[in-house]
């Protein structure tokens, strides 16, 4: 089937209780195990692109990727812009082929990240591209994105409510106490921010940063909202750390095959069992 946009897995998750990941890409090892993975496990996927991602594959061979990949995996499969910084990426983004964008306006202040939100939702709802909107301040390091630990700072419940019922966003990402990349303790995540936001619009939550955080949690946070999960890191140490034991095993190993097939097959078993955790699977 063509790529969908995120709206057409939304309500079954919360009928049902559950949440889609979102898996960024890195290359085509990357997209080929999350691909496999959503499929054997008769799951929506979401495939989640950042900028850098996108400077690093291509935009051309990033879509062609995803395409591929959503025709061939009988499954919902969705693109998605992961922190899109601006109405013109976004924009490029959607005349590429995404079918679905997230503007991350949060290091405005509130009024102008719900104007800005709102040009991208009226821009993407034209042509049937679904939106995810940010708030709060998610500490941590994604690519271009770095915030510090003592500047990240948690979503406001009014005001979140306030920038959904505004900017009628499909999917609202607030920051609740995760972070980008390796967590150095337990995150602390806020159920009563989630609960109070999630009582009050209609869109699901987002959690991102979902790398690392206790099973219970991602399970308690998705009883009180929370549609969608993001993970990129652990995919990533899992990759790397196949090809580290596959190379110091064999130094004289030249053929990328032989490392990156292993790897991408790490990635596919950790995808895996975070569809399972998520609750996603058997819902194709
Ligand atoms: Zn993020």
């Amino acid at each position: 089937m063509p790529l969908v946009p995120m709206t057409a897995f939304a309500e079954d998750a919360k009928k049902h209780k559950y949440a889609v990941g979102q898996f960024n890409l890195n290359n085509l090892e990357f997209t080929q195990a999350i691909t496999e993975a959503a499929a054997e496990e008769k799951s929506p996927v979401i495939f989640g692109v950042s900028e850098g991602a996108m400077r690093y594959m291509g935009l051309e061979y990033t879509v062609a990727m995803a395409k591929a990949a959503a025709e061939t995996s009988g499954v919902p499969i969705a693109l998605h812009l992961d922190h899109g910084s601006s109405f013109e990426v976004v924009m490029k983004c959607i005349r590429a082929g995404f079918s679905s964008v997230m503007f991350d306006g949060s290091h405005y202040p509130l009024e102008e990240n719900i104007r800005l939100t709102k040009q991208v939702v009226e821009a993407a709802h034209a042509v049937g591209v679904s939106v995810e909107g940010e708030l709060g301040t998610i500490g941590g390091v994604e690519d271009d994105l770095s915030v510090d630990e003592k500047d990240a700072a948690l979503a406001n419940p009014a005001d979140a409510i306030r920038f959904w019922e505004e900017t009628k966003v499909d999917y609202m990402a607030i920051a609740v106490g995760t972070a980008h990349g390796m967590y150095k303790g337990e995150p602390k995540i806020s159920f009563e921010i989630i609960d109070e936001v999630a009582r009050n619009i209609a869109a699901p939550i987002v959690l991102h940063g979902g790398s690392g955080v206790p099973d219970e949690a991602i399970k308690k946070s998705i009883q009180f909202g929370v549609g969608k999960i993001n993970v990129n890191t652990e995919n990533q140490v899992a990759c790397t750390a196949k090809i580290r034991e596959i190379l110091a095993a064999k130094p004289n190993e030249i053929d990328p095959r032989k490392y990156l097939g292993p790897a991408r097959e790490a990635i596919k078993e950790v995808v895996k069992g975070k569809i399972r955790l998520f609750g996603s699977n058997n819902r194709i």
